[in-house]
Protein backbone atom coordinates (compact mmCIF):
# COMPACT_ATOMS: atom_id res chain seq x y z
CA UNK A 1 0.00 0.00 0.00
CA UNK A 2 1.08 3.13 -1.10
CA UNK A 3 0.70 6.47 1.17
CA UNK A 4 0.73 10.09 -0.19
CA UNK A 5 1.23 13.00 1.86
CA UNK A 6 -1.49 13.46 4.37
CA UNK A 7 -2.97 10.44 3.97
CA UNK A 8 -1.56 8.52 7.10
CA UNK A 9 -3.45 6.10 9.14
CA UNK A 10 -5.10 7.60 12.16
CA UNK A 11 -2.61 7.57 15.48
CA UNK A 12 -3.19 7.02 19.02
CA UNK A 13 -4.69 10.79 20.79
CA UNK A 14 -2.19 11.65 23.19
CA UNK A 15 -2.87 11.01 26.73
CA UNK A 16 -4.15 14.04 28.52
CA UNK A 17 -1.76 15.82 30.99
CA UNK A 18 -2.71 15.40 34.66
CA UNK A 19 -4.51 18.61 35.80
CA UNK A 20 -3.01 19.69 38.99
CA UNK A 21 -4.18 21.81 41.67
CA UNK A 22 -3.27 25.21 42.28
CA UNK A 23 -1.85 24.36 45.49
CA UNK A 24 0.17 21.73 43.85
CA UNK A 25 1.52 24.05 41.15
CA UNK A 26 2.29 26.43 44.13
CA UNK A 27 4.48 23.44 46.10
CA UNK A 28 5.95 22.79 42.97
CA UNK A 29 7.24 26.14 42.23
CA UNK A 30 8.17 26.83 45.80
CA UNK A 31 10.25 23.82 45.55
CA UNK A 32 11.90 25.15 42.75
CA UNK A 33 12.94 28.41 44.04
CA UNK A 34 14.19 26.41 47.12
CA UNK A 35 16.25 24.08 44.83
CA UNK A 36 17.66 27.57 43.08
CA UNK A 37 18.53 28.88 46.53
CA UNK A 38 15.42 31.06 47.18
CA UNK A 39 13.20 31.05 50.04
CA UNK A 40 9.77 31.23 48.43
CA UNK A 41 8.24 33.78 50.98
CA UNK A 42 10.87 36.52 51.11
CA UNK A 43 12.82 35.78 47.28
CA UNK A 44 16.09 36.65 48.99
CA UNK A 45 18.74 33.58 49.13
CA UNK A 46 18.93 31.26 51.60
CA UNK A 47 21.91 31.36 54.41
CA UNK A 48 22.67 27.86 53.25
CA UNK A 49 24.08 29.42 50.23
CA UNK A 50 26.61 31.05 52.26
CA UNK A 51 26.93 28.12 54.97
CA UNK A 52 26.16 24.59 53.35
CA UNK A 53 25.87 23.36 57.07
CA UNK A 54 23.43 25.97 58.49
CA UNK A 55 20.36 23.93 59.59
CA UNK A 56 17.94 27.22 60.68
CA UNK A 57 14.30 27.08 59.48
CA UNK A 58 11.84 29.68 59.04
CA UNK A 59 9.96 28.41 62.07
CA UNK A 60 13.14 29.17 64.05
CA UNK A 61 12.28 33.05 62.81
CA UNK A 62 11.49 35.86 64.30
CA UNK A 63 9.50 37.33 61.49
CA UNK A 64 7.21 33.98 60.90
CA UNK A 65 3.86 34.02 62.49
CA UNK A 66 0.95 31.71 62.82
CA UNK A 67 -2.47 33.30 61.16
CA UNK A 68 -6.22 32.07 62.28
CA UNK A 69 -8.25 31.46 59.88
CA UNK A 70 -11.89 30.09 59.37
CA UNK A 71 -10.45 26.93 58.47
CA UNK A 72 -7.45 26.52 60.46
CA UNK A 73 -4.42 28.42 61.21
CA UNK A 74 -1.55 29.55 58.29
CA UNK A 75 1.86 30.39 58.51
CA UNK A 76 3.14 33.67 56.89
CA UNK A 77 6.43 35.77 56.74
CA UNK A 78 6.19 39.54 57.42
CA UNK A 79 8.97 40.54 55.69
CA UNK A 80 7.20 38.53 51.90
CA UNK A 81 7.36 41.57 49.62
CA UNK A 82 3.88 40.55 48.24
CA UNK A 83 2.59 41.31 52.08
CA UNK A 84 0.38 39.14 54.51
CA UNK A 85 -2.97 37.94 52.75
CA UNK A 86 -5.17 34.96 53.09
CA UNK A 87 -4.42 33.58 50.26
CA UNK A 88 -2.27 30.10 50.21
CA UNK A 89 0.29 31.90 47.81
CA UNK A 90 1.42 33.95 50.78
CA UNK A 91 1.61 30.75 53.05
CA UNK A 92 5.19 29.83 54.36
CA UNK A 93 6.03 26.01 56.08
CA UNK A 94 7.55 25.82 59.10
CA UNK A 95 10.93 23.78 57.37
CA UNK A 96 11.18 26.20 54.67
CA UNK A 97 15.50 26.88 55.08
CA UNK A 98 15.93 30.51 56.48
CA UNK A 99 16.84 32.99 54.01
CA UNK A 100 19.43 36.29 54.73
CA UNK A 101 16.64 37.96 56.49
CA UNK A 102 16.27 35.57 59.64
CA UNK A 103 16.68 37.00 62.80
CA UNK A 104 16.58 34.69 65.64
CA UNK A 105 12.61 34.68 67.55
CA UNK A 106 13.28 35.69 71.40
CA UNK A 107 11.58 31.89 72.43
CA UNK A 108 14.72 30.49 70.82
CA UNK A 109 14.76 26.70 70.81
CA UNK A 110 17.74 24.35 70.74
CA UNK A 111 18.88 24.57 67.43
CA UNK A 112 18.89 28.90 67.24
CA UNK A 113 20.63 28.22 70.78
CA UNK A 114 23.38 26.19 69.20
CA UNK A 115 24.10 28.33 66.46
CA UNK A 116 24.07 31.53 68.64
CA UNK A 117 27.34 30.50 71.11
CA UNK A 118 28.98 29.42 68.05
CA UNK A 119 32.37 31.92 67.60
S1 LIG B 1 13.71 33.15 57.39
FE1 LIG B 1 12.33 34.64 58.34
S2 LIG B 1 12.38 36.43 56.96
FE2 LIG B 1 13.19 34.68 55.79
S3 LIG B 1 11.41 33.82 54.75
FE3 LIG B 1 11.62 32.67 56.66
S4 LIG B 1 10.27 33.74 58.12
FE4 LIG B 1 10.60 35.13 56.38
Amino acid sequence: MQYRLFDLPDLPADEPEPKLSYGRRLTIRNEGLIAQGYNPASRRQLLRGADPDCQLRCKDCKHAWRMYGWTGSFFKCAKNPRGVTRSIATDIRWKWPACVLFEPREDTNQRTAVRSEEP
